[in-house]
């Protein structure tokens, strides 16, 4: 019998009439002949509620009070789904991250798997049970509770269906597909059929908001095939994401995102000596900052000094302006500017390692919009551009055109689809 792990989003859970369709959902899968194992999410906006709750009362609460705190979240979804299951006459049963199994690294908030012992979930599965499990969560070493990240529980789903061996991992949530571009911008963006997972690792790093990119990155390295699909309409196949060497590449640009949440930050007149680059990204990682595009430039001759620019989250400027002085005493700066007008623009596509001049299409495609670039990035199969954020539209309609992202299906299963 082959196990399929399912995820429910939190909008999918986000009332009892909906908790009650992905009963439903999870039956359909288990009568298809299938062990089932569902992954929850929060209902709703509850997470964001509990993280206001607790900064009512303390603006720096503390790491191993919020995981107590968040994941109490999925358990409310866990277990009424479990009575939903029940109550439409198969046997369930809910588990929370501990007893599911699911070992972390000790790191509140941000925690890795590390390990899954699926003993117990195996031995309910035998027993016909739908097993719930709780997402975002597991425990680490001295019985704490642990939550992965904020959107982690993708990361469980894939993480206990590499564990389980299952055949497929299915994400569902109010989106029906991956699109090539965001379709509530862009119109006539079209649905993916298939979509492999490094260019879908790419699209969650460039701020497609689709997949948890962890959960992208362990189904590539486990090679476990995946599924984004609509909760509400479960006849409704979605997008299957599989390895690139699966696929028929027939148009260089596979789809594009833009990225509203970052801010560019340039630090003028670094002396242009051995060690100040790495200084500089050593503080930052020190105080856990990521960083995203950086660009050096080429020396002035005249003070032997260069600029170094480089991107960080919206959310981490405040934790950057503490360290700015820092950063001031170990490089010795001019001048450290914060640019936060600014959207990267990313087009992805496995299609474009052998094929030149997609770079020079996007830089074109972008100047006859007369859109200027700040900054440019590229690995094998992608390329982003900073530009000013009013033309984050502008420039998703243009690059859509122009890589003919709005015309028909861009990549297809070689020969058939495989069974998944
Ligand atoms: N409930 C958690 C969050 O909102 C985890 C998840 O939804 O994946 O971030
Ligand atoms: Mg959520």
């Amino acid at each position: 019998m082959s196990i399929i792990v399912q995820k429910f989003g939190g909008t999918s859970v986000a009332d009892t009439e909906k908790i009650r369709n992905v009963a439903h959902a999870a039956i359909l899968e288990k009568e298809l002949g299938n062990d089932v194992v569902v992954v929850v999410s929060a209902m709703g906006h509850t997470t964001d509620g509990l993280i206001k709750l607790a900064h009512e009362l303390s603006s720096h609460p503390s790491e191993r009070e919020m995981d107590m705190l968040m994941s109490t979240g999925e358990q409310v979804s866990m277990s009424l789904l479990a009575m939903a299951i029940q109550e439409q006459g198969h046997d369930s049963i809910s588990l929370t991250g501990a007893q599911a199994g699911i070992k972390t690294e000790p790191a509140h908030m941000c925690a890795r798997i590390i390990d899954i012992d699926t003993t117990r979930i195996n031995k309910h599965l035998k027993e016909g049970k739908i097993v719930i499990v709780a997402g975002f969560q597991g425990i680490c070493e001295g019985n704490e509770i642990t939550t992965l990240g904020r959107g982690g529980s993708d990361t469980t789903a894939v993480a206990l269906a590499c564990a389980l061996k299952a055949k497929r991992c299915d994400i569902y949530s109010d989106v029906e597909a991956v699109y090539t571009a965001d379709p509530r911008v862009i119109k006539t963006a079209q649905k993916l059929k298939v979509i492999s997972y490094e260019e879908m690792l790419e699209l969650a790093r460039v701020g497609a908001n689709v997949l948890h990119p962890r959960s992208v990155e362990t189904a590539m390295l486990n090679d476990m095939p995946m599924r984004v699909r609509s909760s509400f309409k479960l006849d409704d196949v979605g997008t299957l994401i599989i390895g690139a060497d699966k696929m028929e590449l027939n148009k260089p640009v596979t789809g594009l995102a833009c990225d509203t949440s970052q801010v560019r930050i340039i630090i003028c007149d670094v002396q242009d000596k051995p060690g100040n680059a790495a200084r500089l990204f050593n503080l930052l990682a020190d105080n856990n900052l990521s960083v995203d595009m950086i660009i050096q430039s080429y020396a002035r001759k005249a003070t032997n000094t260069n600029d170094i620019a480089f991107t960080i989250s919206k959310n981490d400027l405040d934790k950057f302006n503490s360290i700015k002085d820092k950063i001031n005493e170990i490089v010795n700066a001019s001048n450290i500017f914060v640019d936060d007008d600014i959207v990267k623009v990313s087009v992805v596509g496995a299609g474009m390692i052998d094929r030149p001049g997609i770079a020079a299409k996007m830089f074109d495609t972008l100047a006859r919009e007369n859109i200027n670039i700040k900054m440019i990035s590229t690995s094998e199969i992608k390329i982003s551009c900073l530009a000013e954020k009013k033309y984050s539209d502008a420039a998703a309609r243009a690059l859509c055109k122009a890589f003919e992202l709005d015309g028909a299906s861009v990549a297809d299963v070689k020969g058939d689809l495989p069974d998944v």
